[in-house]
């Protein structure tokens, strides 16, 4: 799901000023290790000599129609350059198709639910509500093509793009072949995405499972779900089936759920998942799958024991798998890393110099925005490398889970800067206290604030509660913009806002650092004015 939106046209004005704060002599930097660097583009990595074409098709061949490769093609016919976009199946990806629409979609329908049922905190006596779980999720497919046009064929046709439908192959590094095509190219962009992973589970075969890619096919609400997995997917889902009316068990190994973020502020999270009748199987292990009749079992080990959870459907949550597979890349050698995702340098270079990648099949942040935000790099750095490059700037990345309340980050969290050493100082501002929040029936939360000892510099931030995704964004631009809490407790914010909680946070660190003896002297200075 791409819109325009996602470049102003002073991005596109200053190519080289705008994203670009690392240059080339940042070259060497941070760099991914390369396995078997090529001597040159002129041999492939098997020793096969490749024959460079006097003239091209293309500037460029972007393999991949979602987020990606949308804006990786859009950026290229922006600048003039002659781009070709090859996608297989739906334009949009997984965000549109499978992924961040119909997710917050159906989270949408979910959430009125659960608002209804909690008529009573807001002085009424009963909400009911009855609905057809199929028109649900029709619903959701009608937000699909609603949104569908900003990343359709005809909207990249219009914008300069040869729009290609099938599947690509990468026949060296500078031919691209789809059907019976074979295209020539200066450069190339893997955008190939990731799929669900699915374990090799005994018994998994004998049911129809659900991923992140079927479930929105369905029209017939389980009663019973597995939901296998509790990232940030598998937790989106399950509490959505779960306010729906479908008795949901979250099945994750370990003992906590998000596993990327502090446990402080996934307990909340698991809190409403349990007030609102979830079954959480923490510390639970699948084993098997068992089906005897109509009945099927997942099987699991807890603590040694043997525990056995009955279901109509099992979603599988599990992660992400990179696309990479059968389209020439292992014939060309192209490096993968230990996760199978395509190895690629700050650049998003991978071992041949003129592939690049962007997307869920590099990128260590699997999200839309950071998949356009890696586009940029690939296709400025393919069409002006020559001139110059720039290295893909992590620093500051943000996020959200959109559970009930929400979780967002930005930058580091505790656990991410003990592991790496990192000291810090924290706040944490509870909305508990938020007048808007109180309003609302929404005081559940906090946003925690992690700092430089003694200096005003932000490393991180999470913040839990009723729209975190949108309240984290004045964090991200503050830490994009090195502008410290101070700034933050001089902005004026509105009031009665949810993102007064930010100011609050600011107000509890200006507390911490307040000037001691400056305000000893202070205080004296006052004694002395009541007495003369
Ligand atoms: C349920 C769910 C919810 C999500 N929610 C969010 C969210 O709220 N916010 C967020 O930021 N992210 C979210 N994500 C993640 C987000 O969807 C992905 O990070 C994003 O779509 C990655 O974009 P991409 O272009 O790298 O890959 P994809 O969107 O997977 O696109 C890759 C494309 O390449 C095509 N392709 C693959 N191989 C070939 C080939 N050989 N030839 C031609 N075409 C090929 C595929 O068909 C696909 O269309 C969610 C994901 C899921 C599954």
């Amino acid at each position: 799901m791409v819109g325009i939106y996602f470049f102003c046209p002073d991005e596109l004005n200053d190519l080289f000023g705008s994203q670009g704060e690392k240059s080339q002599k940042d070259k060497g930097k941070n760099q991914t290790r390369r396995k078997n660097p090529p001597h040159g583009i002129n041999v492939s990595q098997h020793g096969a000599r490749i024959e460079k074409p006097n003239k091209f098709d293309y500037n460029l061949v972007v393999i991949g129609g979602g987020s990606a490769g949308l804006v990786s093609s859009y950026i290229a016919s922006a600048v003039k350059a002659r781009v070709a976009l090859i996608e297989e199946d739906k334009m949009g990806g997984d965000c549109l198709n499978t992924g961040c629409v119909p997710s917050k979609s159906l989270i949408a329908s979910a959430r009125l639910l659960a608002q209804a049922a909690r008529a009573k905190e807001f002085g009424l006596q009963k909400a009911e509500i009855s609905f057809e779980f199929s028109d649900i999720m029709e619903r959701v497919q009608s937000k699909i093509s609603q949104i569908e046009p900003h990343d359709s064929v005809d909207r990249y046709t219009a914008l300069g793009v040869d729009c290609i439908q099938g599947r690509a192959r990468v026949l060296s590094p500078f031919t691209v072949g789809v059907g019976d095509q074979v295209l020539t190219t200066r450069n190339i962009i893997l955008a190939t995405g990731a799929k669900p992973m699915v374990p090799e589970l005994k018994g998994l075969d004998q049911v129809d499972f659900l991923t992140s890619d079927t479930i929105w096919d369905i029209r017939e609400q389980p009663k019973r779900l597995v939901v296998l997995g509790a990232g940030p997917i598998g937790c989106e889902l399950a509490q959505a089936f779960q306010r729906l009316g479908t008795q949901v068990f979250l099945v994750q190994r370990g003992m906590g759920i998000m596993k990327k973020e502090d446990a402080d502020a996934v307990v909340p999270v698991m809190e409403r998942f349990r007030q609102e009748g979830m079954t959480l199987c923490l510390d639970h292990t699948a084993k098997e799958i068992q089906v005897r009749g109509d009945e099927k079992t997942l099987i699991c080990d807890h603590k040694g024991q043997t525990v056995e959870i009955p279901f109509d459907r099992i979603l599988i949550a599990l992660g992400r798998t990179p696309n990479t597979k059968g389209m020439g890349l292992e014939d060309l050698g192209v490096s993968l890393t230990e996760n199978g995702q395509i190895e690629a340098n700050g650049f998003l270079q991978t071992n041949y110099p003129n592939i690049y990648c962007c997307g869920d099949v590099h990128g260590k942040y699997q999200f839309t925005h950071t998949a356009a935000h890696e586009s940029w790099y690939a296709a400025v750095n393919a069409l002006f490398g020559r001139f110059k490059k720039f290295q893909v700037d992590y620093r500051v990345i943000p996020w959200a889970t959109y559970t009930d309340p929400e979780v967002a980050r930005v930058g580091s969290n505790e656990q991410e800067a003990k592991a790496g050493n990192i000291e810090y100082e924290k706040v944490i501002y509870g909305i508990d206290d938020l007048d808007r929040a109180i309003a609302d029936s929404e005081n559940t939360g906090f946003v925690k604030v992690l700092t430089v000892p003694g200096r005003d510099v932000i490393l991180g931030v999470t913040i839990v509660g009723h729209h975190a995704s949108e309240m984290i964004a004045e964090f991200v631009l503050a830490m994009k913009h090195g502008i410290g809490l101070n700034k933050i407790l001089g902005t004026i914010h509105i009031y009665p806002t949810m993102a007064e909680a930010n100011k609050y946070a600011a107000g509890l660190w200006k507390k911490a650092h307040a000037p001691e003896k400056l305000l000893a002297w202070v205080e004296k200075f006052h004694t002395w004015m009541r007495n003369h």
